[in-house]
């Protein structure tokens, strides 16, 4: 018997299953789409039906709001969501009832700083953020070398930044906030402001000096209150041209308060994509996974074959 450990990233568009090994490496992998909780469950758990011989644990990195608190009687549900048919559905529940195995469980991306502090760009820091720019903007975070859960979880996309309303008339798309950062700056609020997705707007439109600026702003905020050692930024929008503007308006943000080479002359290493790129939410479930079980995941990422 192999001692391998299932993973479930669980998106609003797509969940990424896969079985690896607790060191890191995923042998499997298959992609569902996210259509009702009874249709996505059903393919995946037949996903994970094949391995359950050899599995000895669950993990997974979700799309929230999700309840974290052990003690609550929804722990491992999805609570609050948009997508209506997911609210309070008890996705940990659902894969502990099919497997009878332990599920570890948080955000997609406490999973993603999870991993990428084990394997990718965070190793060695006990203080990471992990922050998504696509759909919507999340954040998860690794303080003192703990996944950030306190009342429920971060929600660091529904911070406020400024918003200039003459030079950005634009009211933002959050169903919540209108103007928080998510309402300023997912994917949606690119699309539509500008009528294009961020893929297509090119490198030297006007969208991308408004998006480093917010992110700039929104990095200084993050850099004072969880005072990271490394920000990791990853998805869709978070394009590679974007990466030097950004980091330049967040170190003029700060305006030299925070006077360490990280936020200065070294930013270029302070501010970075993910070292694990696409794979850090499936790595942080299996992560997650192995944890669950008791099992040490090790330190380096030796292979990624599938
Ligand atoms: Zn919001």
């Amino acid at each position: 018997m192999k001692t391998l450990v299932g993973a479930v990233e669980a998106g609003g568009t797509k969940f990424v299953c896969a079985v690896g090994t607790p060191g890191g490496e995923l042998l499997r992998e298959a992609r569902v789409e996210t259509q009702s909780p009874v249709q996505t469950m059903r393919e995946v758990v037949s996903f994970f039906r094949a391995y359950s011989r050899d599995l000895v644990a669950l993990g997974v990195g979700s799309f929230g709001p999700v309840d974290l608190r052990i003690s609550s009687a929804t722990y491992g549900f999805i609570t609050s969501t948009p997508k209506a048919a997911w609210r309070n559905f008890d996705i940990a529940g659902a894969l502990r009832e099919a497997f009878h195995l332990p599920v570890g469980f948080d955000t997609d991306v406490n999973a993603a700083v999870l991993a990428e502090t084990i394997w990718g760009a965070g190793q060695g820091l006990q203080n990471v953020l992990y922050v998504t720019v696509g759909t919507g903007i999340g954040g998860g975070a690794m303080i003192e070398g703990r996944l950030l859960h306190g009342l429920m979880h971060p929600e660091m996309g529904h911070i406020r930044v400024p918003h200039d309303r003459a030079r950005d008339p634009f009211p933002g798309v959050c169903p919540y906030h209108g103007d928080c950062l998510e309402g300023l700056a997912s994917g949606p609020s690119l699309e539509a402001r500008w009528g294009a997705s961020p893929e297509a707007i090119p490198p030297d439109h006007p969208a991308w000096t408004l998006e480093a600026e917010y992110l700039g702003i929104a990095c200084m905020n993050w850099i004072c209150a969880f005072s990271p050692e490394k920000i990791i930024l990853g998805g869709g929008v978070m394009q590679r041209h974007l990466l030097p503007a950004l980091r330049d308006r967040t170190r003029s943000a700060l305006n030299g308060y925070i006077n360490l080479p990280e936020v200065t002359e070294k930013i270029e290493s302070y501010i970075v994509p993910p070292g694990l790129g696409e794979r850090a939410g499936v790595l942080g479930a299996l992560a997650l996974g192995s944890r669950a079980a008791g099992l040490s995941c090790g330190k380096a990422l030796e292979s990624t074959s599938l």
